[in-house]
């Protein structure tokens, strides 16, 4: 079986010391590609280095994260038109809102996602979209942008059955990871009402790991944990989820 990581933090500094190991651990678990969400202009030269050494199998996007947006985030912005313009990304992202933190510059938040929806739209791009705590404020933006012509990734779903129908009929995927293996997590009620058309899979490592390594780093390896909990809770064989996320996958990134 093959796997793609739809949305991991390869390049972040909990690698530093063994990143070309869990590279290679997830190749050996299949995990063949893996695309790497930007965050902000401190992450960029560790993320394209990251992919420089690991070209088949690590492959960037780039944007601004919500929680990275503050008073100076024109610039960023700028810098994020700038790399799109200079060379070729799997995606924009990931952007969004996340209102767990802060709310303090959510009028920021939404015209950074703004911006960076239609520097999705200009490049033909898919949108990789953060929406902690702020689904309905994300999905506000999105619809009012959508044309047809975009397309992207509800990254790290959790919500309800009323919201998987609505990034569905926006023409969006949902990604999903450790999350489906909490307890708590709710998806339990969630997948078995979604179809595996709609989903990617993602360990937004070194977040988030999935049971039974919760609370600790997550890495690409344990994405087959995932694909296993999402077959049982759609009842469908392993297999098949590997495939069809894997294609949902290609389709969506193209690169
Ligand atoms: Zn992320």
């Amino acid at each position: 079986m093959t796997f793609i990581d739809s949305h991991a933090h390869i390049y972040s500094e909990q690698f530093k010391q063994d990143r070309d190991e869990a590279l290679a651990r997830a190749m050996g678990e299949g995990v063949e590609k893996i695309y790497m969400p930007n965050i902000d202009h401190t992450s960029i030269e560790v993320m394209l280095e990251t992919e420089a050494r690991h070209p088949n199998q690590c492959i960037a996007m780039m944007g601004l994260h919500p929680t990275s947006v503050n008073k100076d985030f024109e610039k960023e912005l700028y810098l994020v038109e700038e790399w799109l313009g200079k060379r070729k990304f799997a995606a924009v992202g990931e952007c969004g809102i996340d209102l767990y933190w802060d709310k303090t510059f959510l009028p920021q938040q939404q015209e950074a996602l703004k911006v960076q929806v239609e520097l999705a739209r200009k490049h033909q791009l898919p949108i990789v979209l953060h929406t902690r705590d702020s689904f309905d404020e994300t999905y506000e933006i999105i619809s009012a942008a959508q044309d047809g012509s975009l397309k992207g990734v509800f990254h790290c779903f959790s919500g309800t059955v009323e919201q998987a129908a609505k990034v569905k009929q926006l023409g969006f995927l949902m990604g999903i990871g450790g999350v489906a293996t909490f307890k708590n997590g709710g998806l339990d009620k969630v997948l078995p009402h979604v179809s595996l058309d709609d989903l990617v899979l993602e360990t937004d490592c070194p977040y988030l790991a999935p049971v039974p390594h919760r609370g600790k780093r997550n890495e690409p390896v344990y994405l087959p944990l995932v694909a296993r909990r999402v077959a049982e809770l759609l009842q469908k064989p392993v297999e098949e989820v590997a495939e069809i996320t894997t294609r949902n996958a290609l389709n969506l990134f193209k690169l």
